[in-house]
């Protein structure tokens, strides 16, 4: 099969690199178990897809490790988090920039089902998706009983605001330190980031969709004493209600794209990244089923 390159470096890091642009093996940003949660919790693994990097974690074991960045504080410059999805993985192959954003992240999730099928076909499984949502109703959930602090930035006017409101409510106690919308001009910016300061958050959320949530958050991150930056695109359109999260059968038959279509039509533009991401897996596996057969004739008797 061999799809993927991997190899096992002498500190017992794993790291695959499959396809497009990827290049080979890269470092792991920080030396393995430094990060890691209680013993017996999977290895920090980085995989790289398509020039894209992917953390090898659940939802559980992400949301442990951004609960242990937010209680360790501030480290000169902010954590970052961010989730990409198919369409985001498509973009970021024809986008240097947010390639290099994602590259730079602390921890990188796959939410979509398609990455997750990708990385099955390819040989180096994922455990689950992680979607920006379910991550941040962990985190929220945990929240509520650890006094975590956390600043919601994004969606329309008032609909940050809402979504505070209305997960207030279902999580009393818990602590939202400050909320601002995601229509803000650059001029405005320096007082927004004087008012998420003044709030002092734990994690700053923000939701400003792909790719303006990465490249804001990597420009602020030097600049903003704030733990942990986490993007999280449409969240808090859900959070508020505005939008109806598809129902969980969707979700598990990896529909919650065409749920989210039927909702926003104006969605229907970015889709087509899907099939094209089909392709691109199929056609890789077939090539390295292809060459390691080759390979494995040429070794044969007589090769
Ligand atoms: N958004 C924003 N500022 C902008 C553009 C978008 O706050 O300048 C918000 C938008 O209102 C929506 C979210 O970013 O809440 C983007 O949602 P989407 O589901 O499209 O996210 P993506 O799929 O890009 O992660």
């Amino acid at each position: 099969m061999a799809t993927c390159t991997c190899t096992e470096r002498h500190t017992g890091e794993r790291e695959f690199s499959v396809g497009g642009s990827a290049t080979g093996f890269r470092r792991l940003p920080v030396a393995e178990g430094a990060l890691d949660p209680a013993p017996g919790v999977h290895r920090r693994r980085r995989v790289e897809l398509f020039g894209v990097p992917f953390d090898r974690v659940s939802l559980l074991e992400a949301a442990a490790r951004i609960g242990r960045w937010m209680e360790e504080g501030t480290s000169g410059r902010a954590r970052m988090v961010v989730t990409p999805d198919t369409t985001a993985l498509m973009r970021a192959r024809r986008d240097p920039l947010l390639r290099w954003a994602y590259h730079q992240a602390d921890l990188v999730t796959p939410d979509g089902t398609g990455i997750v099928w990708a990385s099955r076909r390819l040989g180096f499984p994922f455990e689950e998706r992680v979607s920006g949502i379910d991550l941040v109703e962990e985190l929220l959930r945990r929240g509520a009983t650890e006094g975590y602090r956390f600043f919601f930035l994004g969606a329309r006017p008032g609909v940050a605001q809402a979504a505070a409101e209305r997960v207030r409510r279902r999580y009393p106690g818990l602590r939202i330190v400050g909320t601002h919308h995601g229509y803000f001009s650059p001029q405005e910016e320096p007082a927004l980031v004087d008012a998420i300061h003044a709030a002092g958050p734990d994690a700053l959320l923000v939701g400003l969709g792909v790719p303006k949530q990465e490249l804001w958050m990597l420009r602020n991150r030097g600049a903003l004493e704030v733990p942990v930056m986490i993007g999280i695109g449409g969240s808090f359109d859900v959070l508020s209600g505005r939008l109806p999260r598809a129902p969980k059968s969707w979700q598990r038959m990896g529909l919650e794209w065409l749920w989210r279509v039927l909702r926003e039509p104006r969605r229907l533009g970015r889709v087509g990244a899907i099939p094209q991401f089909m392709g691109l897996v199929l056609l890789q596996r077939a090539l390295s089923s292809l060459s390691s057969s080759l390979s494995s004739s040429s070794i044969g008797p007589g090769g």
